[in-house]
C-alpha cells in the first residue's frame, strides 16, 4: 500500500511518516518546505531505515501534482499541507484561503482523475467555534469560527462532505486534532516553528533553552480552575498512531467519518509549565499579561468516538509529552 502525505516534512507529519513505515507501508512525501526543513526527511529515513519517494511541489500545482500520481501508485492520502498559524491568518486572509482551501481543490481534483478517492483530512478542534462547552463531541455543531485559518478548516470540512454527498465512491476521515504537543522519543524530530513560536509549548522549551526571556501568560481570570485557559494537550506519536487506525478505515471501505483526536483531559497553563518543570528540571519564567483575541477559556475532547470505531486510544501522559519535548528542544537548540 502506498500513501501520499501532503506536509510530510511538518511536525506533525514528520511523525506519521516515522508510523507509516513502521506499520509497513510505502510512503510518497510532497511537501514545499514553506514551513519545515529537508533535514526532517533525512531523519524520517534515519529513524525508520527505511527509504521513500520525495517530491518537492505546491499541492497547488496541478500539473505537478498530477506527475506524482502518475509516476506512483497511490492507494490513499494523509493531507496535512497547509498553512496553520492563527495571528498570522488574520493578517494574510486571502493567502490561508488560497493555501489551505485552493491546495485541498486542486489535490482532490487530482486525485479523482487518478481514480484515488481516499483521503485522511487534517482539521481541527477550532472548527467547534467558540460556543460550544466542553467536552467537545463530533455530534455538535461546527463553525463560528474567530480566525481565517479555523474558517479553511471548518470549509474545507464542509468542501470534503460535499464531494462525499456527490460521490460515494469516496472515503474521507476528518480528524479534528486537540493540541498537539511532544516529541519523537529519540529527540531527533519535532516541532521547529520560524521565528517566535504561538503555540504554548514550544515557547514554554524555548524560554526553558534560554532563547527567550520570559513566557506570558494570557490571561489568569478566565473561568476555569487556576483561571488561565484549559487545553486537550495530546502526544504527537498517539495523535500519527490515530492517523494509521483511521488510514485502516478508509482503506476499508467508503464513508465520511469524523473524529477527535485528544485525550479527553484539560491542563491549564499552569499545569503544564508545572508539569515541564518537572519533567525538565528547569524553571520557566512566566508573567501574567492579557487575554490573547480570540482565545477560549476551555477547550477539550470527548475522544469516545475514536475508541469506539477505531480502537484508537491517547496512551501518553502529560509529563511524558513534557520530556519528550524537553528532549526535542535541548538536543536541537536551533531546531534542524
Ligand atoms: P507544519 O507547518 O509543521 O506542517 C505543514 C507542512 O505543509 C509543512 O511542511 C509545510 O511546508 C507544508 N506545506 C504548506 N503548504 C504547502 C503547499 N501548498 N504545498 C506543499 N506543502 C505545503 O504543521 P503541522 O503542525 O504539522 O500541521 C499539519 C496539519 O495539521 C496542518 O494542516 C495544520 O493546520 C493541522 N493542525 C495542526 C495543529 C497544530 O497545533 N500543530 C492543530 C490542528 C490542526
Ligand atoms: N498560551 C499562553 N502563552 C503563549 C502561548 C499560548 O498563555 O505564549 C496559552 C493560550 O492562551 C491557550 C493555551 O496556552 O490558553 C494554548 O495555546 P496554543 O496557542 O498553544 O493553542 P490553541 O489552543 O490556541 O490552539
Amino acid at each position: 500500500m502506498s500513501i501520499l502525505v501532503t506536509g510530510g516534512a511538518g511536525y506533525i507529519g514528520s511523525h506519521t511518516c516515522i508510523e507509516l513505515l513502521n506499520a509497513g507501508y510505502e510512503i510518497v512525501v510532497v511537501d514545499n518546505f514553506y514551513n519545515s526543513k529537508k533535514e526532517s526527511l533525512n531523519r524520517i529515513a534515519e529513524l525508520s531505515g527505511k527509504q521513500f519517494a520525495f517530491y518537492e511541489c505546491d499541492i497547488r500545482d496541478a500539473e505537478g501534482m498530477d506527475k506524482i500520481f502518475k509516476n506512483e501508485k497511490i492507494d490513499a492520502v494523509i493531507h496535512f499541507a497547509g498553512l496553520k498559524a492563527v495571528g498570522e491568518s488574520c493578517q494574510k486572509p486571502v493567502e490561508y484561503y488560497d493555501n489551505n482551501i485552493g491546495g485541498t481543490l486542486t489535490l482532490c481534483d487530482v486525485m479523482r482523475k487518478n481514480g484515488c478517492k481516499k483521503i485522511v483530512f487534517s482539521s481541527s478542534a477550532t472548527v467547534y467555534g467558540s460556543n460550544n462547552i466542553s467536552p467537545l463531541k463530533e455530534t455538535m455543531q461546527t463553525g463560528g469560527t474567530t480566525n481565517p485559518y479555523g474558517t479553511t478548516k471548518y470549509m474545507i470540512e464542509i468542501i470534503l462532505s460535499d464531494l462525499f454527498k456527490s460521490d460515494e465512491e469516496w472515503a474521507i476521515s476528518l480528524l479534528r486534532y486537540f493540541n498537539p504537543i511532544g516529541a519523537h522519543k529519540s529527540g531527533r524530530i519535532g516541532e521547529d516553528p520560524n521565528g517566535i513560536p504561538n503555540n504554548l509549548m514550544p515557547f514554554i522549551t524555548q524560554v526553558a533553552i534560554g532563547k527567550r526571556e520570559c513566557l506570558s501568560v494570557f490571561g489568569d481570570d478566565y473561568d476555569t480552575p487556576d483561571g488561565t485557559g484549559v487545553r486537550d494537550y495530546i502526544h504527537v506519536v498517539d495523535l500519527a498512531l490515530g492517523h494509521i487506525k483511521a488510514l485502516e478505515k478508509v482503506l476499508g471501505g467508503t464513508g465520511l467519518d469524523i473524529y477527535n483526536l485528544g485525550t479527553g483531559t484539560g491542563y491549564s497553563v499552569l499545569d503544564v509549565v508545572k508539569a515541564f518543570e518537572k519533567a525538565s528540571g528547569v524553571k520557566v519564567n512566566y508573567k501574567i499579561v492579557d487575554r490573547r483575541p480570540g482565545d477560549i477559556a476551555t477547550c477539550y475532547s470527548d475522544p469516545s468516538k475514536a475508541l469506539e470505531e477505531l480502537g484508537w486510544k491517547a496512551e501518553r501522559g502529560i509529563e511524558e509529552m513534557c520530556e519528550d519535548s524537553w528532549r526535542w528542544q535541548s538536543q536541537n537548540p536551533n531546531g534542524y
